[in-house]
């Protein structure tokens, strides 16, 4: 199943290759600072495969907050942050937000809430080498 997702302008655009035909899509509505503020609802799948395309870098602002280890990709045009990477023992990890994705009937996605404030970053790091996205390919266009 190939799953298609973009920020609202479409500066951001990716394409996730998910494992299986009719899987269902676990959906993570993180209770972090941030993902509260803007409605963050993630979803990541280990064997699947990323690919992002970004048009214009210059209007890609990476957010970091907190314990410093993740980057949100936010559009600074339209304001969406279509996915989120972790670079872990110079691996790159991601998740991807499922309220940017264009072709998925929303039956499909399961919902359920996460909340990993106060977590020791070791644990959050080896969480995320385990769930996250880990083939994960950012190609970038000249403006
Ligand atoms: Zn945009």
């Amino acid at each position: 199943m190939l799953l298609r997702g973009k920020c609202h302008c479409g500066n951001i655009a990716f394409e996730l290759e998910w494992e299986g035909g009719s899987a269902e899509i676990p959906a993570r509505a993180c209770g972090c600072s941030f993902c509260v503020k803007h409605g963050g609802v993630w979803t990541s799948n280990p064997n699947s495969r990323l690919v992002v395309a970004i048009r214009d870098p210059s209007l890609v602002s990476k957010y970091v907050f907190g314990s410093r280890t993740a980057s949100f990709h936010v559009c600074s045009r339209c304001g969406i942050v279509p996915l989120v990477t972790s670079e872990i023992a110079n691996h790159l990890y991601a998740v991807v937000n499922v309220n940017v994705l264009e072709n998925i009937d929303q039956a499909r996605i399961i919902h359920a809430a996460a909340d990993f404030e106060g977590e020791a970053i070791e644990s959050r790091l080896a969480r995320r080498t385990r769930n996250w996205i880990a083939d994960v390919c950012i190609t970038e266009s000249a403006a």
